[in-house]
C-alpha cells in the first residue's frame, strides 16, 4: 500500500477547454483535460499518475468486459461565490466505492490515495469547474479488472481511474414513472447496494420498454412480490405522505444514496417525521387517491431532486399534485444547492474544499 502518495503528472499539451461553451454543456460528452490513473499490481497500488484524458488499452480477456468486475461512483465538485472549489461528501463516495469493491472481490482503495488523486486532478483541471447557475463538475471514479485471463475468478490486477466532465443546469421536467411489476433491478442478497457495472446494464432493457410506453423511468419493486418500492430509476425514492417523509429502508437490494442521506438529514433538522420502512405500491396509490400523498420524487447526484408528476400502476396513469412553492422537495433542493455553493451554512460539515 502507498504510505505517502506520489503522483507523477503529465500535462496535456493541447487543452480542449476553449471548445467548452459554459452556457451549453451537454451532459457526459465533453471531458476535462486530465485523468487520474493508478494500478493495483502485485498486491499493491502503484504508479499513480495524472495523465491527459484519453483512450486506454486493456486486454480483451479482462474480467471487467466478460464478468462485470467493474465498479464506479458519481460525485460532483462545485465552485462557490468566492471561487473556491468544493466537493460534496467525497468520503461517503469513497466509502461506498470500497463497499462495492468488497462485493465484487476487488481491492480496497486507501483514503489517502483516493483523496490525493481526486483533489490533485480537480486542482489541475480547476478551470473546467463551471460556475454558471446550476452547473458543476461531474466526477466519475471507476475501478476495473485488468488481468489478461479468461477464467472465472477475481482478477489479481486492477486499475482505478478518475475522470471528470462539466455538467450544466440539470433541467428536467417532472417525471412520468411507472411501477415495474415484471423485471427487477436487484434482489435481496444480490449486489443492488453496490455500484457495479452490471446493475446498470441489466436495468436498461426494462427501462427502455417503459420509455417506449412514454414513461421517463421506472419505480423498481422488490423481487419476491413486486409489492414494495425499491428505487426510482437510478435515484432513491422519497414520498411525502400525510406530511411525513417516507422512504424505503435500506437493504442489500437498494443503493445507499448520498443525496438520500442528506435529504433525510435536512428533514430531521427541520423537525419532520422521517420513516425509513417498507412502502408498498398499494400504500402509495391509496394515499394518492385519498389526497394524502403530497409529493413523490427521486433523489440522486445527477438531478439532486427530480419531482414525479405521473405514476403508472397496473395499466393506469395517475397524476400527482403539482408541488406548491412551500413543497418539501423544492426547499430541500434549494437548501442543498445553497450549501454546495456556500450560500448557506454547512452545519453538517459536508463540503470539502479542494
Ligand atoms: N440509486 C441508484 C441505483 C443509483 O445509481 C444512484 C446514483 N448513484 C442513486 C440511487 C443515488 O445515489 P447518490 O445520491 O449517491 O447519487
Amino acid at each position: 500500500m502507498l504510505d505517502t502518495v506520489t503522483i507523477r503528472t503529465q500535462r496535456t499539451s493541447a487543452s480542449r477547454l476553449q471548445h467548452l461553451d459554459p452556457e451549453h454543456i451537454e451532459f457526459g460528452k465533453i471531458f476535462s483535460d486530465h485523468m487520474f490513473v493508478v494500478d493495483y499490481r502485485d498486491g499493491e497500488w502503484q504508479d499513480a499518475q495524472l495523465l491527459p484524458y484519453g483512450d486506454i488499452s486493456v486486454s480483451p480477456a479482462n474480467s471487467a468486459l466478460h464478468y462485470g468486475q467493474a465498479i464506479f461512483e458519481g460525485m460532483k465538485a462545485y465552485k462557490n461565490a468566492d471561487g473556491d472549489i468544493t466537493l460534496f461528501r467525497p468520503h461517503d463516495n469513497l466509502h461506498r466505492l470500497n463497499a462495492s469493491a468488497e462485493r465484487m472481490c476487488m481491492p480496497q482503495i486507501p483514503e489517502e490515495l483516493f483523496m490525493q488523486g481526486l483533489t490533485q486532478l480537480i486542482r489541475l483541471d480547476a478551470e473546467w469547474v463551471p460556475n454558471t447557475q446550476g452547473s458543476a463538475l461531474y466526477i466519475r471514479p471507476l475501478m476495473f479488472a485488468t488481468d489478461g485471463f479468461i477464467g472465472v475468478r477475481p482478477s489479481e490486477n486492477y486499475r482505478l481511474l478518475i475522470f471528470t466532465c462539466p455538467v450544466g443546469l440539470y433541467y428536467s421536467k417532472p417525471l412520468r414513472v411507472r411501477f415495474e411489476e415484471k423485471y427487477v433491478r436487484s434482489v435481496e442478497g444480490g449486489a443492488g447496494y453496490a455500484k457495479n457495472a452490471g446493475n446498470y446494464g441489466a436495468a436498461m432493457y426494462p427501462t427502455k420498454l417503459a420509455q417506449l410506453e412514454g414513461y421517463n423511468q421506472l419505480i423498481w419493486t422488490d423481487a419476491s412480490e413486486h409489492r414494495y418500492v425499491e428505487e426510482s430509476g437510478t435515484m432513491n425514492a422519497i414520498f411525502i405522505l400525510d406530511g411525513k417523509l417516507i422512504t424505503p429502508e435500506l437493504s442489500s437490494s437498494i443503493l445507499d444514496g448520498i443525496t438520500r442521506r442528506s435529504v433525510l438529514q435536512l428533514a430531521r433538522d427541520w423537525g419532520m417525521t422521517v420513516e425509513e420502512r417498507k412502502v408498498s405500491a398499494v400504500e402509495v396509490m391509496q394515499a394518492l387517491s385519498e389526497g394524502r400523498l403530497q409529493e413523490a420524487f427521486g433523489v440522486g447526484t445527477a438531478a439532486t431532486i427530480a419531482s414525479i408528476s405521473v405514476i403508472g400502476y397496473q395499466g393506469h396513469d395517475h397524476e400527482l399534485p403539482t408541488p406548491g412553492e412551500d413543497a418539501f422537495s423544492l426547499r430541500a433542493g434549494a437548501t442543498l444547492h445553497a450549501i454546495r455553493t456556500g450560500q448557506a451554512p454547512d452545519t453538517h460539515g459536508w463540503m470539502v474544499v479542494v
